[in-house]
């Protein structure tokens, strides 16, 4: 039997208020269950277009048409416009995918800084974007965070460290095959890890030719039977340009009697198996920018 959670990522106010309605349109039309990740703070994606100048970078911008994926604004938020927060703005639209039976939980204060400077970032930094987050969170939802994946599958100890008082069920902070505990510093971290475990699609797209359909069918053979399959999307690609190829991608889903679940329904049973404990490291991965955490 074959089974995949979708991990929605959102990560800018234009994906939280136009994003997000139209994958929750998708995927009630599926009636599928996804796992949803909010950035609740500053929208600094006008920043990440320093990022254009970065070895990679610019060969992944072409090869998505990611200046199509961002409207104008958005990527001058943070730079010439000022950072929206994001929460207060978008706070029906994240209430309304609780609503339609989805997990929700956390993905970012300030994707942006945390994305680009988190090796930078001091201790007492990590701690308040930790804080930040959990208390929107719950001004949003009115109940504590369960789960939270982190952008750009990026950690480190320290916010492994940090994490741990929030006692989550899991995070999802990595890429890999399996559900792991993080070694730190020789101590095993208890917060479950539960990595990406496909690649996405922006970085398939283009590789080798790949065209979106290429993508869906390359990702569906991809899907390992009776083992974690974890699929990440983001609100501003799957849920804007290319939502007719994650619309197929739904679709080819059904159609090879493939499962869904979200994170949180998965976790207890991911738990019941014994996962192993493992150190995170860091590798670069096929279309993306930088490094990513491996576990
Ligand atoms: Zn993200």
């Amino acid at each position: 039997m074959k089974t995949i959670s979708l991990r929605v990522d959102v990560d800018t106010l234009e994906g939280s208020l136009e994003g997000i309605p139209k994958l929750l349109h998708m995927l009630d039309r599926h009636n599928i269950q996804a796992s949803f990740y909010f950035s609740f703070g500053p929208d600094n994606s006008g920043r990440a277009i320093r990022r254009i100048f970065r070895k990679g970078f610019l060969s992944k911008m072409f090869r998505t048409g990611a200046g199509k994926l961002y409207g104008f604004k958005t990527m001058l938020y943070g730079t010439l416009l000022p950072a929206p927060i994001i929460h207060p703005k978008a706070r029906a639209e994240m209430q309304a995918a609780q609503s339609a039976g989805h997990e929700v939980a956390i993905h970012a204060w300030d994707h942006v800084q945390y994305h680009d400077l988190l090796d930078k970032k001091s201790r007492k930094w990590l701690q308040e974007w930790f804080k930040r987050a959990h208390d929107a969170f719950e001004t949003v939802f009115l109940m504590k965070a369960k789960g939270a994946v982190s952008p750009a599958w990026r950690c480190n100890d320290s916010t492994l460290e940090i994490q741990e008082q929030y006692q989550l069920d899991y995070a999802g902070d990595c890429r890999g095959f399996e559900a792991f505990y993080p070694v730190v510093n020789n101590k095993v971290i208890s917060t479950l890890q539960v990595p990406t475990t496909l690649p996405t699609l922006d970085e398939l797209l283009g590789w080798n030719g790949m065209g979106p359909e290429d993508v869906n069918s390359h990702i569906l053979n991809l899907i390992r039977d009776d083992a974690l399959n974890v699929y990440a999307l983001h609100t501003e690609v799957e849920g804007g340009a290319l939502k007719d190829t994650f619309a197929a991608f739904l679709q080819s889903l059904k159609d090879n009697q493939i499962h869904t679940r979200t994170h949180a329904d998965w976790v207890p049973a991911l738990k019941a198996a014994g996962p192993p404990s493992k150190v995170i490291t860091r590798c670069e991965v096929e279309g993306r920018a930088g490094w990513v955490s491996w576990g």
